[in-house]
């Protein structure tokens, strides 16, 4: 199959797999146990903790081992929103977060939650979150890179504002950026990443974060975790995931530039297309474009009776009709939304997936041709 849905996930890389073999053959202790094989599993955690935070620039952050991002974000949220002596305040989020933030949030009535306005761009718009700053906020939540159109977050601009209001719990939800983006996480309180989104093992992901004794526990039992996640800790997919990122960061510049490549020969097959339209991305490998006149869904079929997957608007919206929050926000039209579809690329991406890719969205062209507008 030639794969372009790695916004959705990716195939594990080689390395993660050894290691995750290799840790589950050598180290299947309980990193709790206190015998010498617990002993050995609860320093390799130790350290593939501290790699983590190292390899991603924020060395005196805490860390807390996670299914993945969606417990991550509600890790998070939910610790910062259920304290009493907050409640009722004001929470700002982008228009376009992940449903593991937003529908997280929706479900905190007692807050004030308002929406950080997007430009047409795909960007947080950096004066109306000056103008919303107030007091009265406690959260502020954004997302590094946009999952929908690859659109990279001004972090540093947002930290940079928030910072003037020391109340402020500042999150990032940073799952489509590691390992795609070099990003100065300076200025931020909590980040949660997932591991499937950089080529290591699925259900695994973590928080790191800026001791403030805000995290309060999701689950309760054995205390693992420093009591923060109870439950046997997951270490053959933790020292995966580490040895995933350290692949991910060390191939990153040329990969991402080989990407380049790709996206450019794609806009260039395309961007002359009367009925495509591309929506705006700052990244090599995510590429959202609209089949004006046709559903996206169609285009997905069409694709993939040519062995080739590409995603409607996400994975996560693809199986109930949710509207696209992303593009509604940066104000794409109803009919553009409709057609949109998204390529996402990842290192194990050849020329020859792109030629194929290239070929089948021109089969599907002449498939729907009496349809497009
Ligand atoms: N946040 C973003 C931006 C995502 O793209 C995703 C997955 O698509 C998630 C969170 C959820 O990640 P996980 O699958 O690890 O729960």
């Amino acid at each position: 199959m030639h794969y372009f849905d790695n916004a959705a996930t990716t195939k594990i890389c080689q390395p993660a797999l050894d290691t995750w073999v290799k840790t589950n053959e050598k180290y299947y202790y309980n990193t709790a146990s206190i015998h010498d094989g617990g002993k050995e599993a609860s320093r390799l955690l130790e350290t593939a903790r501290r790699q983590l935070s190292s390899m991603l620039g924020v060395p005196t952050y805490e860390c807390v081992f996670t299914s993945g991002a969606t417990e991550g974000n509600n890790l998070v949220i939910k610790s910062m929103l259920t304290k009493k002596e907050v409640s009722g305040s004001t929470v700002l989020v982008s228009q376009f977060e992940h449903p593991s933030v937003i529908d997280t949030l929706k479900t905190f009535t007692n807050y004030n939650i308002k929406y950080i306005r997007a430009t047409e761009q795909g960007h947080i718009d950096l004066d109306h979150l000056k103008e919303l700053m107030s007091d009265d906020v406690v959260f502020v939540t954004v997302m590094a890179v946009n999952n929908i159109i690859g659109t990279i977050q001004p972090i540093a601009g947002i930290a940079s504002i928030v910072s003037q209001y020391p109340k402020v719990y500042f999150h990032v939800d940073a799952t489509q950026a590691i390992g795609k983006v070099n990003i100065n996480y300076e200025g931020v309180d909590a980040l949660s990443i997932s591991s499937h989104k950089f080529y290591g093992p699925k259900g695994i992901g973590a928080v790191l974060f800026k001791q403030k004794n805000i995290l309060r526990p999701l689950l309760h039992g054995g205390g693992h975790e420093g009591g923060l996640r109870s439950g046997t800790v997951n270490l053959p997919s933790v020292a995966a995931m580490v040895r995933a990122l350290r692949e991910t960061l060390e191939s990153m510049d040329n990969v991402q530039q080989r990407l380049e490549g790709y996206k450019l020969k794609i806009n260039d097959a395309f961007s002359q297309h009367p009925s495509i339209q591309f929506q705006p991305s700052d990244v090599p490998h995510v590429i959202n474009m609209s089949f004006i006149g046709v559903k996206g869904e169609v285009i997905v079929n069409i694709l993939s009776e040519k062995n080739v997957a590409v995603s409607t608007t996400s994975a996560c919206h693809s199986n109930h009709a949710k509207p696209n929050e992303t593009l509604l926000a940066i104000g794409t039209e109803q009919i553009a939304i409709d057609g949109s579809v998204r390529i996402s690329m990842g290192m194990h991406n050849t020329e020859t997936d792109v030629d194929a890719l290239i070929d089948a969205i021109n089969y599907a062209l002449r498939e729907v041709s009496e349809v497009l507008q």
